[in-house]
């Protein structure tokens, strides 16, 4: 057994998901003494990252004022981690059988460029979803009738030149006029790993222990003592000032080692791995609105290389699952998910399952894109749990709380509200006299 006290300002992480891992890269790059305990063997190996979601646009039951805090927080990890975005447009499609109006997602469009508008004003360096005024784009069916007749491009570079295979092959009929193509772009959470890995090798200031379990928070006079238990069974205590809890879904658990309670959801999801060899040209994200958790639920398409497209269906049978969303109680902070999906939480599937949900996928966005249901099983299902902070399930933009002055959480829905996340934290250390922060300290990019 190991005890090493700190002689700086240490913070402990517990967690190496997208939150835990911009947390260290921000503190270590401002030279702050960290630890990060992670139980795995690597960096942002959770629950997939898939879009960077600029404007929540995917959502239309969430609040305006979530939708710009989305777009605010994607802005600054577009900014901070630029090489881990996928740059194509997304679609937004109303289909006919939907109570749905695109009217309802206009207005709040308008309010989106507007802020963004503003954000560029106030500092150039925001214009990274090109100009305000190209944010949208609205398209008539006129407009698909015309873009149809036209050649599938090598390399789109205009919203009308990504729209030609959305118009060649999705039914014109099938849905309500104007469809909405959204300066909204994919985050790779492949790159988001190696970023992360990569910029914290670099650094002597944080301290990655992989394979580390953190099995109890023990206060001491000044701070915490991490006990954690590495793979071999050994058992190991770190003293730190300042505890950082970014357990992803797992937050309740190390919320229970303190005893501090919490209102939280989690929510267990997949989305399924597709190959479609006769995929025609470059595709963008398609998104077909529908209510969620009904037969009609909403329909992503997210393309990859090589005509690799992961699914989600916003469906019982597709992303969602009986018994997924689970709530915490009054005396555990824990949300306890039904045994099976506690299961698939830790990556066991079976292969009969993944081939049934992975078709039902298929063929649920088939109904809007006929030629799809040729495409086959391309993976395993890129899933796992999340949780939802709060009493509202459907909240998107979430970052993070304290308990106390030297226990803080990290709370993600979405990935790109890391970076907020860990500026709360700092500001909060800093007006606690802890650390003295660098002018322009909120803009340094995690690279
Ligand atoms: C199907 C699906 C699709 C999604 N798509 C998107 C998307 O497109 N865009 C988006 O922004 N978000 C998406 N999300 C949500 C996103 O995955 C999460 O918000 C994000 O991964 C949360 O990051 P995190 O770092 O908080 O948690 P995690 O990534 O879960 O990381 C937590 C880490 O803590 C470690 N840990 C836990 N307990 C301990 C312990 N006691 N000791 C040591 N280590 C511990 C875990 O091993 C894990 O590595 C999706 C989620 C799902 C399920």
């Amino acid at each position: 057994m190991t005890n090493t006290a700190p002689t700086a300002f240490t913070v402990g992480i517990v967690g190496g998901g997208v939150a835990g891992a911009t947390a260290a890269l921000k503190l270590a790059g401002l030279g702050i003494n960290t630890h990060l305990f992670e139980k795995n063997e690597s960096l942002v190996s959770g629950p997939p990252i898939c879009h960077l979601h600029a404007g929540g646009n995917l959502y239309r039951e969430i609040s305006d004022q979530q939708c710009i805090s989305l777009l605010e927080q994607s802005i600054a990890t577009l900014r901070a981690y630029p090489h881990s975005v996928n740059y194509r447009p997304t679609v937004i499609a109303i289909p006919q059988n939907d109570p749905g109006e695109p009217d309802a997602i206009l207005s709040r469009l308008s309010v989106l460029t507007e802020h963004y508008r503003q954000m560029i004003a106030e500092d150039e360096g925001n214009r990274v979803l090109g100009d305000a005024d190209d944010y949208f784009a609205l398209f008539s069916k006129e407009d698909m009738v015309t873009l149809a007749q036209l050649p599938l491009p090598d390399a789109p570079s205009t919203v009308e030149e990504w729209m030609i295979p959305v118009a060649k092959f999705m039914p014109h009929d099938a849905f309500k006029y104007p469809i909405v193509v959204v300066q909204e772009y994919g985050l790779s959470v492949f790159r988001l790993a190696a970023t992360a890995a990569l910029g914290l090798a670099q650094t002597s200031e944080c301290h990655i222990h992989y394979q580390h379990d953190v099995t109890a928070l023990n206060k001491t006079a000044t701070g915490w003592q991490v006990v954690s238990k590495s793979n071999d069974g050994a058992e190991h205590l770190q003293d730190v000032d300042f505890v950082i809890n970014a357990g992803g879904y797992k937050t309740g658990t190390i919320d229970n080692m303190v005893n501090a309670a919490r209102e939280r959801w989690v929510e267990y999801k997949a989305a399924y791995v597709a190959h479609w060899t006769t995929k025609p040209g470059m595709w963008p994200e398609v998104i077909v609105h529908g209510e969620r958790g009904t037969p009609q639920g909403m329909g992503q398409l997210t393309p990859y290389p090589d005509g690799f497209i992961q699914l989600h269906g916003m469906t019982q049978n597709i992303t969602l699952f009986d018994g997924g969303l689970v709530k915490s109680a009054d005396s555990n902070a824990q949300p306890v998910l039904p045994d099976g999906l506690a299961e698939k939480a830790e990556g066991v599937w079976a292969w009969d399952e993944i081939r049934e949900r992975t078709d039902r996928a298929i063929a649920h966005f088939a109904q809007w894109l006929p030629d799809f249901s040729g495409a086959e099983v391309g993976g395993k299902p890129l899933c796992g749990a999340q949780q939802v902070p709060g009493s509202d399930p459907s909240l998107r933009a979430a970052d993070a709380t304290f308990e106390g002055d030297t226990y803080a959480r990290i709370e993600l829905v979405k990935a790109s509200s890391a970076l907020q996340a860990i500026d709360r934290i700092l500001a909060h250390c800093q007006e606690k006299g802890w650390v003295t922060l660098p002018e322009g300290w909120r803009e340094r990019r995690c690279h």
